[in-house]
């Protein structure tokens, strides 16, 4: 067994692997966590073994011809982490800066993401490294079937089903599914998630995400025994997850007090009516400017007072030099690895619920699901099945979570590691090895 050394209930010991855990590798960072539920859950050697490297890590070049003439090679990734609960699904990212290392603390995300919602699936997560705010459309498409056609043999509705994710959208969905169509000569609509409506898209999946993250804020916040009408919620990040949970938290009663996106945060403790605040970065594209709302930093703005603290931008928000600055009572985690792993036990000795990422943001996926289900049926759901069905699963998940984190009397986020690893090394026993 690796040097893990965390017992149960021990502060010190706890204290004693932290420095371990800080690190400015994502893929560490995620098996900082896997550890502590590998060793509460004495998981042997050999599924430890498996379990922590990735089936598959694919690099591939990306050539495109840019609009200029010149021929310009982008590096794609695509890891598949796991596919012993099914074929493997997880979203693509277009960013200048990402990483392998990334990509693959991604992907082993959606494996226990998937196997926390209860899906068919194993989990991946593929990018192209390119800043999509430098492209026009034309390059972005060609670069969204360039890299679909390197990976044509990969992706597959029973195979490996990507989606969007950061700074990929329908149209790019869209794209990848008529470059699988062309390929194999059919049009395969169940080859990809998160596409237009139209296009054999789901309802209610634009929303998902950010619908999952208001079920499970709402759970917890009953858990709590904290009313939802007029708790103090903080957004971090106003995209699509960011400014849908802005929306659907104040519609159950919540006083949204803060939001941010790139240009900073936003901040008003009498609330900001969010409906006027998506117009405005619809308008603006950003919000900066926006009226009736004090112009904070986003450091700042995280460490405002609040009930309910959603970092729904990107990774290490939360850190071992915040965290004991937070002011809030619960911390739902809407984008992938907002929290180091520093940071867990010092919001576990302050008292702060957190649900992790690897459940409170997986009402996006949970919805891919449903868009497979119904991509392969041929046969579309009305919107109040999509969000009853999501509820019913977020809820379900949620539930299970707290037992299992109650049962082994740890965070939820060790809790949500512990159920899926336990329900991927189940499985994975019972299907053996092969050959
Ligand atoms: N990219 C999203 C996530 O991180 C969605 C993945 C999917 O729908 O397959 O969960």
């Amino acid at each position: 067994m690796p040097n893990r050394k965390y017992t149960p209930y021990s502060k010190a010991v706890y204290q004693e692997a932290s420095p371990n855990l800080k690190t400015e590798n994502p893929f560490e960072e995620m098996m900082g966590r896997f550890n502590i539920a590998a060793e509460l859950l004495n998981l042997e050697e050999g599924i430890y073994n498996f379990l922590k490297v990735p089936a598959y890590q694919i690099i591939v070049s990306v050539p495109i011809q840019m609009d200029s003439g010149e021929i310009r090679v982008f590096e794609g990734y695509r890891v598949i982490h796991d596919v012993t609960l099914g074929p493997s699904k997880g979203g693509i990212r277009f960013a200048p800066d990402v990483t392998l290392d990334e990509v693959k603390a991604l992907a082993a995300w959606m494996t226990w993401k998937c196997a926390i919602l209860g899906l068919p699936f194993g989990g991946a997560k593929g990018a192209v490294k390119c800043d999509p705010t430098k492209l026009n459309p034309k390059e972005l498409e060609k670069i969204t079937r360039s890299y679909t056609a390197r990976l044509i043999d990969i992706f597959g509705p029973e195979r490996d089903i990507p989606a969007p994710d950061m700074n990929t959208n329908e149209q790019i969905m869209a794209w990848i599914m008529d470059t699988y169509s062309n390929h194999v000569n059919y049009t395969e609509t169940a080859v990809v998630t998160g596409k237009p409506v139209i296009l054999g898209g789901s309802l209610g999946r634009l929303e998902a995400t950010g619908r999952g993250v208001m079920i499970v804020t709402m759970r917890a916040l009953n858990n709590l025994h904290i009313s939802p009408y007029g708790a103090k919620v903080i957004v971090q990040g106003f995209g699509n997850v960011g400014s849908v949970t802005a929306k659907l938290l104040e519609e159950q009663g919540c006083k949204i007090v803060g939001i941010s996106d790139i240009t900073g945060g936003y901040y008003n403790p009498d609330g900001i009516n969010i409906p006027d605040a998506i117009e405005y970065i619809k308008k603006n594209k950003v919000l900066s400017g926006m009226p009736n709302a004090e112009n904070l930093t986003n450091e700042e703005l995280i460490t405002q007072h609040c009930d309910v603290l959603v970092p729904a931008a990107k990774e290490d928000q939360i850190t071992a030099e915040n965290a004991s600055k937070l002011n809030c009572r619960l911390i739902v985690e809407g984008a992938n690895g907002p929290t180091t792993a520093d940071a867990d036990p010092i919001l576990n000795d302050r008292n702060i619920m957190v649900v992790p990422d690897i459940l409170a943001n997986a009402g996006g996926v949970t919805v891919s699901y449903f868009e497979w289900v119904q991509d392969r049926q041929g046969f579309f759901w009305s919107l109040d099945r999509v969000n009853n069905n999501l509820k019913q699963a977020m809820e379900n998940a949620f539930d299970k979570v707290f037992d299992t984190a109650a049962k082994f009397k740890q965070s939820l986020r060790i809790g949500a590691y512990v159920y899926a690893i336990e329900k991927v090394s189940g499985t994975l026993k019972l299907r053996g090895l092969y050959p």
